[in-house]
């Protein structure tokens, strides 16, 4: 299916590329325009659920089924979005499928280059603020949403660590969608852009300290005292 990014779809799957479409231009738009960029050269697979174990991916083993991934195994590189999202996916409001497209597309905005290895935590959090400052500028509602995730589910965005469960995943993407939606309103969204450069500028890992130290800056003025304030953090 054509399209600013170009689709690729099972043929039964045509409705719901069209709706994927829709939030991958939104949200391909928003991002040049956030990053003060232009968009990367990507496509975008819209997996049907038997094909699963078929689709592009950077190991010999098929990720786990319903969760969406960015890839650089094919060129040009791609985002793997499957028929069904996976049940791990909470909460589910209007807002669920767009923001999970606008994650992935943060990620292939990010990678569009080598990027140094970094805590989880703040590779995710660029994602998920960048997928509430899409949802800003597209005029999509996060308050539905925001207001049914669990605001404590026992540990912080720092403290996540080690292999956990789909449902800790969730719980600690859910935590960095909370804190990316207070940053924007507590300082706009020109972090965004300033984060992702900063990273960009790394040459070599970025340890924890150095890690909160970057994403301090970025947020300006304030940001250290304001995010040592933050429960999620
Ligand atoms: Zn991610």
């Amino acid at each position: 299916m054509d399209g600013e990014v170009p689709m690729l779809h099972a043929p039964q799957l045509a409705g719901l590329t069209r709706e994927i479409r829709n939030y991958v231009t939104q949200g391909s738009g928003a991002l040049a325009k956030i990053l003060d960029e232009e968009p990367p050269d990507l496509a975008a697979l819209v997996v049907a659920d038997e094909d699963w174990r078929e689709a592009p991916r950077e190991t010999a083993r098929p990720y786990p089924p319903g969760l969406p991934y960015f890839t650089r195994s094919v060129e040009p590189p791609a985002l793997v979005l499957p028929e069904t999202l996976s049940a791990a996916f909470r909460p589910r409001t209007e807002a669920t499928l767009p923001l999970t497209v606008w994650h992935e597309l943060a990620h292939a905005f990010l990678l569009r280059s080598e990027v140094v290895r970094t805590p989880a935590w703040l590779g995710e959090f660029v994602s998920q603020a960048t997928a509430a400052a899409v949802a800003r500028r597209v005029g999509l509602p996060l308050e539905g949403y925001l207001s049914e995730i669990d605001r404590k589910p026992g540990f912080t965005v720092r403290g996540f660590g080690g292999p956990a469960g789909a449902s800790e995943q969730m719980s600690f993407q859910n935590l960095l969608l909370l804190l990316g939606a207070a940053a924007l309103e507590e300082f706009g969204e020109g972090f965004v852009g300033r984060v992702v450069r900063a990273l960009r500028e790394e040459t070599e890992v970025v340890g924890e300290g150095r890690a909160e130290e970057l994403l301090a800056g970025a947020l300006g003025p304030g940001g250290r005292a304001w995010l040592a304030s933050r429960p999620e953090f």
